[in-house]
């Protein structure tokens, strides 16, 4: 397995939340108003119509077949930055990814939080996208760190970028806590940090 790649699964995952989040999202910032239309969308078209287009190219895939087909991650991270330099950017991976998370939390059937965790990270290193690994728990606050996170591990920014990463633990935390979260990243692969780090908090 190559290092850059990522599971054809968790690429379709991050594109389809944001084409799901962000024309919401957009619309709510701009118009507030949540109805959409081509006009009340602006995230580069070209930006747009490349995640459509991959999007629908994948979905001729059998999904269940080609669990393990893995696609180059660069791909990926340039996505991510693409849609974090539009307006709103931050806003809107954070809100895809936490739609993500939220909907992964329902499919694991999981009472212990511990293994709750371990499931989920059991996803996100079968996905390629990373490995967690936990610093500080206790009921409200949570320090955790993801290793080798795909967003991040092979470019360069002078920034923290992994806003997607953060909102889908988000999600993770609010649909097995039933209580609301707040996630933020402290430290970036991106950065030259060792590995991302991110803080949650009970609020
Ligand atoms: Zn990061």
């Amino acid at each position: 397995m190559e290092m850059t790649d990522v599971n054809l699964l968790f690429r379709q995952a991050f594109e389809y939340s944001i084409l799901e989040i962000a024309p919401k999202k957009f619309a709510q910032y701009v118009y507030n108003t949540t109805s959409l239309s081509d006009h009340t969308f602006p995230i580069k078209k070209e930006v747009f119509n490349k995640m459509r287009s991959v999007l629908i190219d994948q979905m001729t895939f059998d999904l269940e077949k080609n669990k393990e087909l893995l696609v180059n991650s660069k791909a990926l991270s340039k996505l991510n930055l693409d849609v974090l330099d539009t307006f709103a950017g931050k806003t809107v991976l954070h809100s895809a990814g936490k739609n993500l998370g939220l909907q992964i939390g329902k499919t694991v059937q999981e009472i212990d939080f511990r293994r709750y965790i371990l499931e989920i990270n059991n996803l996100i290193e079968k996905w390629n996208a990373g490995k967690i690994r936990i610093k500080k728990f206790d009921q409200s606050s949570i320090d955790f760190v993801l290793i080798d996170n795909i967003f991040s591990k092979n470019i360069r920014q002078n920034r923290t970028i992994c806003y997607f990463m953060s909102g889908f633990f988000q999600g993770i935390l609010e649909d097995y806590t039933n209580t609301y979260w707040n996630v933020i990243e402290t430290k970036c692969s991106a950065k030259g940090d060792e590995y991302c780090e991110f803080q949650a908090r009970n609020i």
